[in-house]
């Protein structure tokens, strides 16, 4: 492609309102543009990155079986309706009438309208397992779309669904896409852990996501250096070793005393304040589970994790309380709370059954109670393990430190069990003649948010610098001076030979200064540039440079096409495995 034919708007200007590297440099390198919240174009640079993703994808999910195929984005409402999502999905899910005044949505994932292919088509046990799959434009109405590709409102998706007999059919499905995944992400250069997600109500480990390691990343995962656990912080399980449930109350800790907290509602305000550790105050949360309100105590340095509580209440939906519903249940503004003398039930983590003389609020606002002793001042409905896992606390496996991690999550695997198939009746018959409902998994890989993670994790401060694999074009010609005739006839000959060897070349023959040349060159994240001088051409050289190295080497003319084709070669095989 000639530079000057191509549509590449760089922008010299940094974009103040782009807070991740990767959305400021995409939009400084014209790789994408927006047309209004959360909604891109995706320009020629990035389309030609995002279709090496793709083909990366292709390649390995077809060489494990599956099929390509492309489902209606508009989905009528009725199969939503048998699903149940369309009251349950939320505002997520964009919602329109025709003329007729019939219900659609636009698609944000495909279970609804896959299941209702496999209903029609699968029908005897013969006809499993099967493995459908599509790459296609999904929208979500998201709340807070950030980060440019990173969360979009609309984005390239690829979703696939496997249709098995049985569990452990599925779970065959499953470890196929798990392997094709881990390829997949390898192929496109990414460094990455594959970690144990939350699966909702499945239970096992039959949920994986799989995070790019990158510190923008707004997941935070755990994982242990010596025997390879882990897991996405919400689900990360520790080994714990406070195993008491129930209090046991000490006879010497004084009465209990209300003191004055003016201001302090923090845990670590009122811990200053009264001079004491945060680790000897209760912290007191309230939550309300399927409308139920209930208080939830922690050790105050610990975090709850929700997905414990959602368990031990067996509700499906738990909500912190506002500040009102605080107010009425409680009796005391948030900051002053406390279990003692509670009207709601009380659930409180391992750690505080090893609390003792401690400190909480006195459900008074700006008062708190000193000298409390758990079990002797209030009571706990049941004392269970609620908190989240964090850096240094112990594998469940092995017991040693966790370490933790920031992830862009960029796929996800799932082994969804009958939770579409039974209630949209895709069903088959078994050997015998009875009819079960198929067994399903589901995975998805945000392709566009793919290019995006892979740009924070390959960038510098000249600009994006990604594996040759994905990268929009594999070398730039730079001819020095477009006026000389000599030099850009040598361009023009190197230029027809690379291309007609299959690299890909971007010849930048714009008539501009060397040192806007190189500026943007550095800035569109192509590996290799040949620079074509009329100097260096005087002996028969020309420059070559990687675009991480800061040094050229000199390469004689004759030989510079050899010199690229094995360097792009070794590239591309380098990540083949
Ligand atoms: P997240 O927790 O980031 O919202 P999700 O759990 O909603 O993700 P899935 O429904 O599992 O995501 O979608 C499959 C994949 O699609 C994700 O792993 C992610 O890579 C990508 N994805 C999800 N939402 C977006 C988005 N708004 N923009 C870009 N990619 C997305
Ligand atoms: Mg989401």
């Amino acid at each position: 492609m000639r530079y000057s034919q191509a549509l590449i708007p760089t922008r010299k200007e940094t974009p103040v309102d782009a807070e991740l590297p990767s959305h400021r440099l995409m939009l400084r390198a014209g790789y994408i543009e927006q047309l209004t919240a959360g909604v891109y174009t995706l320009m020629p640079l990035a389309w030609r990155s995002v279709r090496k993703i793709e083909q990366i994808v292709r390649e390995e999910l077809d060489a494990a079986g599956a099929q390509e195929i492309l489902l209606p984005m508009v989905q009528p409402a009725e199969i939503w309706k048998l699903s149940g999502r369309w009251d349950h999905y939320g505002k997520e899910l964009l919602r329109f009438k025709d003329r007729k005044d019939q219900e659609f949505c636009l698609s944000p994932t495909h279970e609804e309208g896959v299941t209702d292919l496999a209903k029609r088509h699968i029908r005897s046990y013969r006809d499993m397992p099967k493995n459908l799959y599509q790459i296609q434009v999904k929208f979500r109405d998201e709340l807070r779309p950030r980060g440019g590709l990173m969360r979009g409102r609309e984005f390239l998706m690829k979703d696939g669904y496997s249709f098995d007999i049985s569990f452990e059919a599925a779970e065959e499905s499953y470890k196929k896409m798990y392997n094709a995944y881990t390829r997949i992400f390898k192929r496109c250069g990414l460094s990455f852990r594959a970690v144990e997600a939350d699966s909702g109500n499945i239970g096992g480990s039959h949920s994986h996501e799989f995070q790019v390691l990158a510190q923008t990343g707004e997941d935070r995962i755990l994982s242990c250096p010596k025997c390879g656990y882990a897991a996405n912080e919400e689900k990360a399980e520790v080994k714990r070793t406070v195993t008491a449930t129930t209090f046991e109350v000490l006879a010497d800790t004084p009465a209990k005393v209300e003191v004055h907290t003016p201001g302090q509602h923090s845990i670590d305000e009122v811990a200053a304040f009264l001079k004491i550790q945060p680790e000897q105050s209760i912290k007191t949360l309230v939550y309300l589970a399927d409308g139920e309100p209930v208080a939830v105590l922690l050790r105050g340095n610990d975090s709850l994790n929700e997905i414990k509580l959602t368990r031990l209440l067996g509700c499906e939906n738990l909500v912190m309380a506002s500040d009102s519903a605080v107010k009425e249940v409680m009796g005391a503004e948030v900051g002053s709370l406390g279990p003692c003398d509670a009207k709601i039930p009380v659930y409180a983590d391992l750690n505080v059954a090893t609390m003792h003389d401690c400190v909480c609020g006195a459900n008074h606002t700006d008062y708190h109670f000193m000298h409390i002793e758990p079990g002797r001042d209030f009571q706990a409905k049941a004392i269970a393990d609620l908190v989240l896992a964090q850096e240094g606390d112990a594998c469940p496996h092995c017991g040693e430190a966790l370490q933790a991690f920031k992830g862009i999550e960029v796929g996800h695997v799932f082994l969804l069990g009958t939770k579409y198939s039974e209630p949209m009746g895709a069903t088959y018959l078994d050997a015998a003649g009875d009819s079960h409902p198929c067994v399903m998994g589901c995975y998805g890989i945000g392709v566009t948010r793919v290019l995006a993670a892979a740009i924070e994790q390959y960038n510098d401060e000249n600009g994006i610098n990604l594996p040759t694999v994905i990268a929009p074009f594999q070398v730039i010609i730079a001819p020095m001076l477009m006026k000389n005739e000599t030099v850009v006839a040598a361009a023009d000959k190197i230029y027809a030979e690379l291309e007609a060897a299959g690299i890909e070349c971007l010849y930048d023959d714009r008539d501009v200064r060397a040192g806007v040349k190189f500026k943007d060159d550095d800035l569109l994240g192509v590996p290799y540039r040949i620079t074509i001088g009329e100097r260096n051409l005087k002996e028969g050289l020309v420059e070559f440079k990687h675009r991480a190295d800061a040094d050229n080497t000199k390469v004689a003319v004759g030989d510079i096409v050899e010199f690229v084709k094995a360097r792009v070669r070794a590239d591309l095989e380098a990540v083949k495995g």
